[in-house]
């Protein structure tokens, strides 16, 4: 099995690019399926547009995975773990830096670690359901938090391919976007947006950088097909995907019932917050977040 996992801020993109790559022939996209066990109690809707309960494919999932019933945070994954601000601080240290201590500590139970590393075992064991369900060999999870990323690096089981897309737009943009989405200060929005990245930059760093690709969203929206391909290439596959075919991207994605991409057509750059923002806004973004941005190569 090869396994793509995307990580970025809210906004980057993410559910276009799970979309887009889940038209390799061998690719399913199960969007962010850390929230399966809270998505289904509730019966969201599913990518393909059928209540999450009356949806086939999962009922399939659940049945061949021989998955208990009712639905708990035991046997299924769940939004992480997490305590008050020091263990929380204690437990990041042991997952992005001493996986051999954190190892060690999962031993002992209601540890942090203990939960979390069952929470990222149920993770894997529905994404493998999943392939088996669908037949794919190509899964592509949209979970995006860079902490369920490493925790379920550490817990992979032996023989899949693994590969980390870090998704990355202008904060400008981003920020704008939180702006006019949930009426976020600027301060609050650019702060958020550089945390995320950070977070992700140390993770990166305490992994070698090895099996991650970053990747701007504004390149992903100017060369879709050639950003897909290097994506498909470095996990091993050659294939090269057609955009006439995005109406095809049908899925069964959580959360994945995106109404924004109901009807995509065209891939187009959205740039409103050149024109939006205020000198003033854009100097708060500057002295936030700005030499993060430069770093990405924004200026
Ligand atoms: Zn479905």
């Amino acid at each position: 099995m090869k396994y793509i996992f995307i990580t970025c801020h809210g906004h980057s993109g993410s559910t276009l690019l799970s979309k887009l790559l889940s038209l390799h022939p061998e690719g399913l996209n199960v969007g962010e399926v850390k929230h399966f066990a809270a998505y289904y109690a509730k019966n969201d809707p599913c990518g393909c547009g059928l209540a999450l309960q009356s949806c086939p494919f999962w009922a399939s999932v659940l049945e061949n995975g021989h998955f208990p019933t009712p639905l708990s945070e035991e046997s299924f994954p769940v939004e992480g773990v997490r305590r008050h601000i020091w263990a929380n601080y204690f437990y990041f240290l042991t997952l992005f830096s001493w996986p051999g201590l954190y190892r060690w500590l999962s031993q002992f139970p209601f540890t942090l670690q203990a939960i979390n590393r069952r929470n990222a075992q149920n993770h894997w064991k529905l994404i493998q359901a999943t392939s088996v369900a669908s037949g794919k060999s190509l899964i592509i999870d949209k979970s995006m938090a860079i902490s369920r990323y490493q925790e379920i690096l550490l817990t992979r089981p032996e023989g899949v391919d693994f590969l980390l897309v870090h998704l990355v737009r202008d904060g400008r943009a981003n920020m704008y976007s939180y702006m006019k989405r949930f009426a976020q200060a600027p301060e609050k929005a650019a702060a958020k947006w550089r945390k995320t990245n950070r977070k992700i930059e140390t993770a990166k760093y305490f992994s070698s950088n090895q099996n991650i690709l970053e990747l701007r969203y504004e390149d992903l929206i100017a060369n879709p097909e050639q950003v897909c391909q290097d994506i498909f290439s470095q996990i091993g596959l050659n294939y090269e995907v057609q955009l006439d075919d995005l109406s095809l991207a049908f899925d069964h994605s959580i959360g994945g019932n995106d109404d924004k991409l109901v009807g995509y057509q065209k891939i187009r750059l959205d740039q409103r917050w050149e024109d939006q923002l205020s000198e003033e806004e854009l100097a708060i973004f500057k002295k936030t977040a700005g030499k993060l941005n430069k770093k990405y190569g924004y200026h």
